[in-house]
């Protein structure tokens, strides 16, 4: 999508008397998204501003398509290189805390040469700045959090899980994302939660792409609807519409048909609320955050289904007291854009030192 003039303001830097800023870079499986976000917290830049990533073909031309990215939203924006101090970039995973893609390949990276890439590295050489690097689930979730509690962000924790293909997300505590010793810290779709009362009588255990049973991504993501729920509920409504359609075709229409309140659709959205809720539960009991949010399709849907699922959500997160009297739950807002922004927060966070 092309910015309208309306969309971009010029840097802070360009004028007189003004401050640095940082870059922020999204990368994606089809396109690349930037954003400017200036030394007083400001983004520069209200929608998306994309390229091609071309990621499929290969890392050398992934992050020169990466550096045209950032090219151009400098000059969108009128910034000078030199009010640049770093450059936040975020990318699908698996890939290490610092950037480097996976050896064993992942989905976005299919061309043998991404296997153990050091992709922070490549474009930080390329572009001449620090690159800052985070997961988009773990980028997606500090843009909620520092969405969520805007001045008061550094004094707040928060669990976000992104409900997409699989389930991402990420925890933040004070302020920073959880990276872990590997990396692997909030990986909230492969935490094992209690089937027991969540599955109906004779529903097979869900088992998920990575080797696990009975994880949260089994029950809430889009493979799992496809591969896991949808197949079960079938056979619970016989001659429901949805049967006999390829089942990835029509794992993509129970959100809608659950927005017209389709009782089939609804069985799978309770469960999807119910895994959410039973992992939020252990975060509870874990990092006892301050703030619960739910992002993706599930959510991006008409406010009255977006208030049921979340309500759902809350009604099975099983907390204490006095956790109830503090905490808050809120839906995750402009996910498109939440990569790019929380790269960004990410790169002014090391350079504010803070
Ligand atoms: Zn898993």
């Amino acid at each position: 999508m092309q910015p309208t003039p309306d969309d971009v303001r010029p840097a802070p830097g360009a004028h007189p008397g003004s401050g640095w800023v940082v870059v922020g870079l999204d990368n994606g499986g089809t396109c690349n998204n930037a954003t400017v976000l200036s030394d007083s917290g400001e983004f520069l830049v209200d929608g998306l501003v994309e390229n091609e990533s071309r990621v499929k073909d290969g890392p050398e031309v992934a992050v020169a398509s990466l550096a045209a990215s950032f090219e151009r939203i400098l000059d969108l924006t009128g910034t000078p290189r030199a009010f640049v101090r770093a450059v936040g970039l975020d990318t699908p995973g698996p890939a290490s805390a610092d950037g480097v893609i996976s050896s064993k390949g992942a989905t976005n990276f299919s061309q043998a040469a991404w296997r153990g890439f050091d992709f922070r590295r490549a474009l930080e050489s390329r572009i001449g700045l620090p690159v800052v690097y985070n997961n988009d689930g773990n980028a997606a979730a500090l843009y909620a959090h520092y969405a969520f509690f805007g001045a008061d962000a550094a004094q707040q924790s928060s669990v976000s899980a992104i409900v997409g293909t699989g389930l991402g997300g990420g925890l933040v505590e004070a302020g920073r994302v959880i990276r872990g010793a590997a990396g692997m810290a909030g990986e909230l779709g492969h935490v094992h939660i209690p089937m027991e009362g969540l599955l109906a009588d004779g529903q097979p255990v869900p088992s998920c792409n990575c080797g696990f049973s009975g994880d949260a991504e089994s029950v809430a993501s889009l493979t799992a609807i496809e591969k896991n729920l949808l197949p079960f509920w079938l056979t619970r409504f016989p001659g429901h519409q949805l049967a006999g359609l390829d089942p990835h075709m029509a794992a993509k229409q129970v959100r809608s048909l659950g927005e017209q309140g389709d009782p089939l659709a609804m069985e799978i959205f309770e469960q999807q609320a119910k895994a959410i809720g039973r992992l939020f539960t252990i975060a509870s009991n874990f990092t006892d955050p301050s703030a619960y949010f739910v992002g993706g399709g599930v959510v991006e849907a008409t406010p009255e289904f977006r208030e049921w699922f979340l309500a759902r959500v809350r009604a099975h997160t099983a907390l204490r007291g006095e956790q109830i009297d503090v905490v808050r739950f809120a839906v995750v807002p402009d996910l498109d854009m939440a990569g790019a922004r929380g790269a960004a927060i990410a790169a002014r966070t090391i350079v504010l030192g803070d």
